[in-house]
């Protein structure tokens, strides 16, 4: 570790968090991962023992380094006390605007003054949520990919009062972990949504106006554009709710018809079909298969 910022919490321990302590805890800083969810506690800590496991299989790293790795890692279920000694809090709760707000005015109260308060939100406007802090110029966007420990982008958002002495040293965190950050200033959906969403809705328009099908459609992208997976199968593995809210987000945030969400993508989220974690979306999920079949709804 070379960052400054030693003590590290991850508000959240769902799939964002427990990547986001797992690299951290990794490099050798002291991570404290919280949730309201005991469950969630332990489920996290499991998959952060599977996922240093496999690293270990390969070779990557040594049996020591994920014995130290999984000594970095405390859990808390209390907000107040897990954040009470952090240099640096990434908040991965749940995405929505009320929850993240409450959370950042409770990290505010309870955190050190000088700590940084950032969160992993894919679309909140981080000056937003900065604005419930007394002290927005140290909190920012620190925007991690998913699965965390492979993907090498850090997406740094720039709040309107985000101060260059935060932006430097959360730059410097994420090189820290071998990722590689990049700047970006706080508009609807950052670089990354306003331009991968887009792209996801269109393949939806395209497959519900029965431009092409849903394999046709993610070979189409993949092979002709060199993407490691089609904007459908990737939709599944985001969450089409996920894809909604986002590009509600964008909508309401820029006011152009060019945002708005295929009619199809809201039906299937009012359905419960919301890809691979509901076990349907455009394709099919088993259990224990890596197989993946087309959903029966658009064969
Ligand atoms: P998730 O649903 O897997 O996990 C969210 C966790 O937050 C749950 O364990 C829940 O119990 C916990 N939580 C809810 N309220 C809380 C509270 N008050 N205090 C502490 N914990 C609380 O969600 P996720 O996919 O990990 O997403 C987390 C964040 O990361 C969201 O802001 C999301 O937009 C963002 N994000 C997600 C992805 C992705 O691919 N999933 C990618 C980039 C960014």
């Amino acid at each position: 570790m070379t960052s400054s910022l030693t003590n590290v919490t991850v508000i959240g321990a769902g799939t964002m968090g427990n990547g986001i302590a797992h690299v951290f805890a990794m490099k050798n800083y002291t991570v404290v991962l919280c949730d309201i969810s005991e469950a969630a506690l332990e489920r996290a800590i499991a998959t952060i023992g599977k996922n240093l496991d496999r690293m270990v299989a390969k070779e990557k790293i040594s049996d020591e380094d994920k014995i130290a790795a999984l000594a970095n890692i405390t859990t808390n279920t209390d907000l107040a006390s897990a954040v009470s000694e952090a240099d640096l809090v990434v908040e991965a709760a749940t995405e929505n605007v009320d929850l993240k707000l409450n959370i950042f005015r409770k990290m505010d109260e309870h955190a050190p003054d000088d700590a940084i308060l950032a969160t992993n939100t894919s679309s909140i406007s981080i000056t937003k949520i900065a604005a419930v802090t007394k002290r927005p110029a140290q909190v920012i966007g620190m925007h991690f990919m998913n699965p965390v420990p492979v993907m090498k982008l850090v997406e740094v958002i720039r709040g309107y009062s985000t101060s260059d002495v935060t932006l430097d040293m959360v730059m410097e965190a994420s090189k820290d972990l071998g990722k590689i950050p990049t700047e970006v200033n706080d508009y609807p959906g950052f670089v990354a949504n306003r331009i991968l969403m887009p792209m996801i809705n269109e393949a939806i328009i395209s497959l519900h106006e029965g431009v092409a099908g849903v394999e046709e459609i993610d070979t189409v992208m993949q092979l002709g554009m060199a993407h490691p997976m089609g904007p459908l199968q990737l939709a599944d593995f985001i969450g089409l709710d996920v894809c909604l809210s986002i590009m509600n987000v964008l909508y309401d945030g820029f006011g152009n018809s060019k945002y708005a969400p295929s009619p199809l993508l809201v039906n299937m989220v009012s359905a419960g079909k919301l890809g691979r974690k509901s076990g349907e979306g455009f394709y099919k999920y088993e259990k224990g298969s890596k197989d993946i079949v087309v959903s029966d709804s658009f064969k």
